[in-house]
Parts: structure tokens; sequence; C-alpha cells
């Protein structure tokens, strides 16, 4: 069984992330969504309310969503999973995607990683545009599944 991991932050969802999970599952035969739990963001979302938003998004028993605070290469190992999967938006998240798969293929040289070039409609779009949106009372609508609309709303409309 073929199994690629989908990691990041997640804070919220967007449907650029869901585009690439849902792209993975063409040719994985399971996807895991991982909530990287360490990063030194400010989170909008726990890790247990951005896990629960992805699940409201996600039917699929071949999608499993998970977390981790450690190493990546080290849930892959435990997880014998073959694949980290990352969308590319644009040229600059180019540089350090490169350098992190550079140094996850050094620490586990089983583990392959996969960039699938972002959808042109999802190219500008990120979790922080998304809650900036939102803050500032835009429409979130087009860029957000449409079962954590309103969960976004009330976590991020008029925050600072
Ligand atoms: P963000 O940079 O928005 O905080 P994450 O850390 O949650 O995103 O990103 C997790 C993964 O999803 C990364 O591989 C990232 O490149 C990818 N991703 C994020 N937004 C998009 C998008 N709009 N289109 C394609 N891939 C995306």
């Amino acid at each position: 069984m073929k199994i690629a991991i989908c990691p990041g932050s997640f804070d919220p969802m967007t449907l650029g992330h869901l585009d690439i999970v849902e792209r993975a599952l063409g040719f994985f035969d399971k996807v895991i969504i991982l909530v990287m739990s360490n990063s030194s963001k400010n989170s909008a979302f726990t890790v247990e309310e951005r896990m629960e938003l992805i699940r409201k998004c996600v039917d699929d028993p071949k999608v499993e969503v998970d977390t981790y605070d450690g190493l990546l290469v080290d849930y892959a190992k435990e997880r014998d999973a073959t694949a980290i999967v990352k969308g590319l938006r644009a040229v600059s998240d180019f540089d350090y995607e490169f350098q992190q798969a550079l140094i996850n293929k050094s620490l586990y040289p089983k583990i392959e990683t996969v960039f699938l070039p972002a959808r042109g409609d999802n190219m500008f779009l990120s979790s922080s545009m998304v809650k900036e949106i939102c803050r500032l009372g835009g429409d979130i609508s087009p860029y957000v599944p449409k079962q954590i609309t309103k969960d976004i709303y009330l976590r991020c409309k008029g925050d600072s």
C-alpha cells in the first residue's frame, strides 16, 4: 500500500489544501493529512480544532487526519509512508520547499517529496490570506470548503 503524507499547519484548511489532497489520492492508496503542531506561527485554531475542521471537509476512507510534533521523517518511518506531497504556489515557495525536501531525503533516503503545482486559481491562496480577508469583513466563501466557512467566520471575524 502506497502511503503519502500531506503535512502543514492547516490553520485553517483552504480549497488549495483540499485540491492537493484530492490530487494525491489519484496516485496513492492512502493520504495522511498531518497537522504539524511544532510550527512557530501564531495559530487561530488549536491543533485539535484544525483536525476537526479538516474532518468536516474530507469524508473519504482513504484519508486519515493526524498530528505530530516531531520530525516529519520520523513520522514517515513510523507509518511506512513513501512520499511527502506538497503544493507549490509560486517561485517564492520553491526555495524553502526544495531545502526541506533535500533535508528530509538526507535524513531518510527512502522518502520522496512530490511537488504538485497549485491550480491557477489557488496560486495566491493561503490560510493567512483567508484569515486576513475574514478579519477585514470580506467574503471567504470562494477560498474555503463550505463545511467550515462559518467556523472560520466565528473565529476570525473582527480578530486583531
Ligand atoms: P500555509 O502556507 O497556507 O500556512 P500550510 O503550511 O498549511 O499552508 O501548507 C501545507 C501544504 O499545503 C504546503 O505544501 C503548501 O504548499 C500547500 N498549500 C497551501 N496553500 C496552497 C494552495 N493555495 N495551493 C496549493 N497548495 C497549497
